[in-house]
């Protein structure tokens, strides 16, 4: 498969059309931003653990009878994907309250929730990704009722598998966002699940194994992804 034309650089990745229109070939990067790009950083090795982490988790997931963009890992930090008609909607499932979430209901970070949480934020840098509702939604037009009640659906079965296979290699699955888009009328997930999109705590210590090592300054960033990969594939 031929790599052709660059067609986006996002901040984590960048995308490149292929001699097949409805393949395209993701490229990930290390580079690393955080607070809508306020924060910028390099994590070496980066790209080439969340490409990986990605690959394992979509497979994991196709297993299960989630329907995906991935197609197949080709490089070290490359993997081809169905090209998607993006729904500017991020989908964010939580577990135990930590991130926004803590901060914007008074709660503590690590407080188990009785009942997963979905949330959705309309992707758009110029607002810093406000949180919106299935109101707000129909009302930019930004996917039918029926798309949104399928996306949830699936939000939350992605949810219980990764929970069951993280559970017994010592790693608990506080939040995660995922994206979704349109591939010739059916509704795949798209984008990546790495340490980038997830909150991993390790289940004894609630050592953080994910972004946050890097958002808020705690070092080590690069042995947590490792450590990620090393515990989904030791
Ligand atoms: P929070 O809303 O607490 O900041 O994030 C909740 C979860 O969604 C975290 O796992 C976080 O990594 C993920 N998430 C939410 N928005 C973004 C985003 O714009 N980029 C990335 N990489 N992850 C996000």
């Amino acid at each position: 498969m031929q790599k052709g034309e660059l067609l986006y650089e996002g901040k984590a990745k960048k995308v490149y059309r292929t001699d097949d229109p409805g393949v395209y070939l993701v490229e990930y990067k290390d580079d690393a931003t955080a607070f809508n790009g306020l924060k910028k950083g390099v994590i070496s090795g980066k790209g080439e653990l969340n490409n990986k982490i990605s690959a394992h988790f979509f497979r994991l997931l196709e297993g299960k009878g989630i329907a995906t963009h991935f197609v197949k890992q080709v490089g070290e930090r490359e993997m081809l994907v169905r090209a998607l008609e993006i729904i500017p909607v991020e989908v964010v499932v939580r577990n135990i309250a930590a991130g926004s979430l803590a901060r914007r209901l008074g709660m503590d970070e690590g407080t188990a929730l009785p009942r997963p949480v979905v949330e959705y934020y309309y992707k758009s840098d110029e607002l810093g990704d406000p949180m919106i509702n299935d109101d707000h939604i129909a009302v930019l037009n930004l996917a039918t009722g029926e798309e949104m009640s399928a996306i949830k659906k699936v939000a939350l079965s992605v949810n219980e598998i990764l929970r069951s296979y993280l559970t017994p290699r010592n790693l608990e699955l506080v939040d995660f966002k995922l994206e979704f888009g349109r591939h010739e009328g059916k509704i795949l997930l798209g984008d990546e699940i790495s340490p980038d999109t997830c909150r991993f705590w390790d289940t004894r210590t609630k050592e953080k194994l994910d972004k946050d090592r890097f958002r808020r300054d705690l070092g080590g960033v690069e042995e947590a992804y490792q450590e990620v990969w090393r515990r989904l594939v030791g």
